[in-house]
C-alpha cells in the first residue's frame, strides 16, 4: 500500500464527490478530502487508506482555489449542515448540475449525448442564505454541563452550539434563547442520548414565509412539560407566533419528532402560500423547506406535465398535497398518495380551503395504494408525478406505473442516485427521458433536487436502453 494512516499528503483537488468533498491525487493515489474545494492545493493528513483510494483531513490550504469565498458562518466546518459554504455560489450550481448528469450517466446508463441534449439550465437562487423555513435544533449539554442548542457535527451526535444558523430565519435565535432561558430557570433538563434521561430533545421551528406565521414544537422525552405556561408566555409575544406545542418522543431513536402532538398555545397548524394556493401545515407533515425554490420547482413540474385540462393525474408521495393542488386547476382529476395520515388530513383540508373539488387523497404506501386502485378500481393515469424520499420508489410502485402506461411521468427527486436507478427501470419498460432540470433547493449544501420528464414510447422497438 502506498500510503498509511497519519501520512501527510499534498493534493491538488480536481473534482468533487457526491457529498461535496474534494477529490485529488497524491502521486497518482486518489484521496477524498472534506472541506477541500476544486482548484485548491492542500496539505492533508490521511485518516483512512484503502486499496485504491483514501480519506484525508484538510490541514492547510496551500494555494486556494479561485472559486473560494469567505464563508458566512463561523462554524461551517464543524457543523454537518453546509458542505459548500466556502465555494462560490455560481460554482455550487455548476457542481450540482454536473452531479445530476453524472448520476444519470453512471447509474442510469444514459449516454452523454442524451444527457447533454435533454438537460436544461439549473434553477438557482438570488441569495443562498436564510432560505430555510424549518429548523430542528438538538438541545443538549456541552462538556462543562452548560445547556446548548445547535446542530450535530457532521456524522456525529455531538452538538455544535449555534442558535443563529445562516440558512435559517432570524427568529430562530430569539426562540432558542427563550427556550434555553426557560430550561435554566425552571431546571428543565436536556435529554441525554447516552443515558436516555432528561427531557428536551429538539426544538422544531417553522415559519410561513408568505404569512409570517411561526410554529414552535419542543420534542420531549416525557409526557408533560413542566411550567409550560412560563415558556408559552415568553414565546407568544414574538410577532407572528401562531402555534406552540410539544411532541412526545420517548423512544431511543434517530427519528426526531414523536407522533403525539400536544398543543400548548394558539393553533395546531400554521399557514403558508405557494403560488395561489394556501396551505395549512402541522408539525408532523412534510413541507418543502425552501419556499422560494419550491414555487419554481412546482412551476417546472407543471411545465413538464403540460396539462390540457381533462387529464387524470397521480401525485405519489404527495405530502400535504402541494403538487396535487398546484396542478389541480389544469387537470380533470388528481389523486394524491401519502403514507403519513396527518399529512393526508392536511392535504384534504388544503383542498377544501382552496375550493378545489377535483383532488382526492389516499393514506398509504404508494407501492400498495397504486396497484390496488389500478387493479381493483380500474383508475388509470395520463400523468404520474412522483416525489419520493431519498430512497426513491419501491419496485412495486415502478412496476405498476409501467402497467398503467401514462403518457408522461414527472419524477421529482432529492437524491439523484436513486433517481437514476429508477429512471433506468422506467426506460427499460418503455419510456424515454425528455427533459432534465436541477433546482437548487438547498444552497450551501451538497444536496440537489432535480426533475425529469419521461414520455411514453409509442413503438416498443424504439426503446432506448443504453
Ligand atoms: N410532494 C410533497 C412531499 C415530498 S416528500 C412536497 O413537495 O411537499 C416525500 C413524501 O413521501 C413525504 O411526505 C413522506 O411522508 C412520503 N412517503 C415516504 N414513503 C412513502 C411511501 N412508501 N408511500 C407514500 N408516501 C411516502
Amino acid at each position: 500500500m502506498k500510503y498509511q494512516k497519519n501520512d501527510k499528503v499534498v493534493i491538488k483537488i480536481e473534482d468533487m464527490g457526491s457529498s461535496g468533498e474534494g477529490i485529488g491525487k497524491a502521486d497518482g493515489f486518489p484521496f477524498f478530502v472534506k472541506d477541500a474545494l476544486i482548484g485548491d492545493t492542500v496539505e492533508a493528513r490521511a485518516t483512512k487508506v484503502k486499496q485504491n483510494y483514501g480519506y484525508a483531513r484538510l490541514e492547510k490550504v496551500i494555494t486556494p482555489s479561485s472559486f473560494r469565498v469567505e464563508p458566512v458562518c463561523p462554524v461551517h466546518r464543524q457543523c454537518g449542515g453546509c458542505q459548500l459554504q466556502a465555494l462560490s455560489y455560481e460554482k455550487q450550481l455548476e457542481y450540482k448540475q454536473k452531479k445530476v448528469q453524472d448520476a444519470l450517466m453512471r447509474i442510469g446508463g444514459f449516454s452523454r449525448e442524451t444527457i447533454d441534449r435533454i438537460t436544461e439550465p439549473v434553477v438557482g437562487m438570488e441569495s443562498g442564505f436564510h432560505y430555510r423555513n424549518k429548523a430542528q435544533f438538538p438541545i443538549g449539554s456541552d462538556k462543562n454541563g452548560n445547556l446548548v442548542a445547535g446542530f450535530y457535527a457532521g456524522r456525529t451526535h455531538s452538538i455544535i452550539a449555534n442558535t443563529d444558523c445562516a440558512l435559517g430565519v432570524p427568529e430562530n435565535r430569539e426562540i432558542l434563547e427563550i427556550v434555553l432561558a426557560y430550561m435554566r430557570k425552571y431546571h428543565v433538563p436536556a435529554y441525554d442520548e447516552k443515558t436516555g434521561r432528561g427531557l428536551v430533545r429538539h426544538v422544531l421551528i417553522r415559519k410561513g414565509f408568505v404569512t409570517g406565521q411561526l410554529m414552535v414544537c419542543l420534542v420531549i422525552n416525557g409526557k408533560k412539560l413542566p411550567s409550560a405556561e412560563r415558556l408559552v408566555a415568553a414565546l407568544a409575544v414574538i410577532p407572528g407566533m401562531t402555534s406552540v406545542s410539544y411532541s412526545v418522543n420517548e423512544k431511543n431513536t434517530n427519528v426526531i419528532i414523536g407522533e403525539r402532538i400536544v398543543l400548548l398555545w394558539g393553533k395546531e397548524r400554521i399557514e403558508d402560500r405557494i403560488g395561489d394556493i394556501m396551505f395549512s401545515i402541522s408539525p408532523l407533515s412534510f413541507y418543502q423547506v425552501n419556499p422560494v425554490q419550491t414555487e419554481k420547482l412546482y412551476g417546472v413540474a407543471a411545465e413538464f406535465a403540460d396539462l390540457k385540462g381533462n387529464e387524470t393525474v397521480w401525485d405519489l408521495y404527495c405530502g400535504i398535497g402541494t403538487i396535487s393542488l398546484f396542478l389541480a386547476g389544469k387537470a380533470g382529476q388528481v389523486y394524491g398518495v401519502e403514507v403519513v395520515p396527518q399529512a393526508v388530513a392536511d392535504a384534504r383540508d388544503n383542498a377544501a380551503r382552496n375550493g378545489i373539488g377535483n383532488a382526492s387523497f389516499f393514506v398509504g404506501k404508494a407501492e400498495e395504494v397504486l396497484p390496488e386502485k389500478y387493479r381493483r378500481e380500474g383508475i388509470t393515469a395520463d400523468v404520474i408525478v412522483v416525489d419520493p424520499p431519498r430512497k426513491g420508489c419501491d419496485e412495486r410502485c415502478l412496476a405498476t406505473m409501467l402497467q398503467m402506461r401514462p403518457e408522461k411521468i414527472v419524477y421529482v427527486s432529492c437524491d439523484c442516485a436513486t433517481l437514476a436507478r429508477d429512471l433506468k427501470a422506467l426506460c427499460a419498460g418503455g419510456y424515454e427521458p425528455e427533459r432534465v432540470r436541477a433546482v437548487d433547493m438547498f444552497p450551501m449544501t451538497g444536496h440537489v433536487e432535480s426533475i425529469v420528464l419521461l414520455s411514453k414510447l409509442h413503438t416498443k422497438q424504439n426503446i432506448e436502453v443504453e
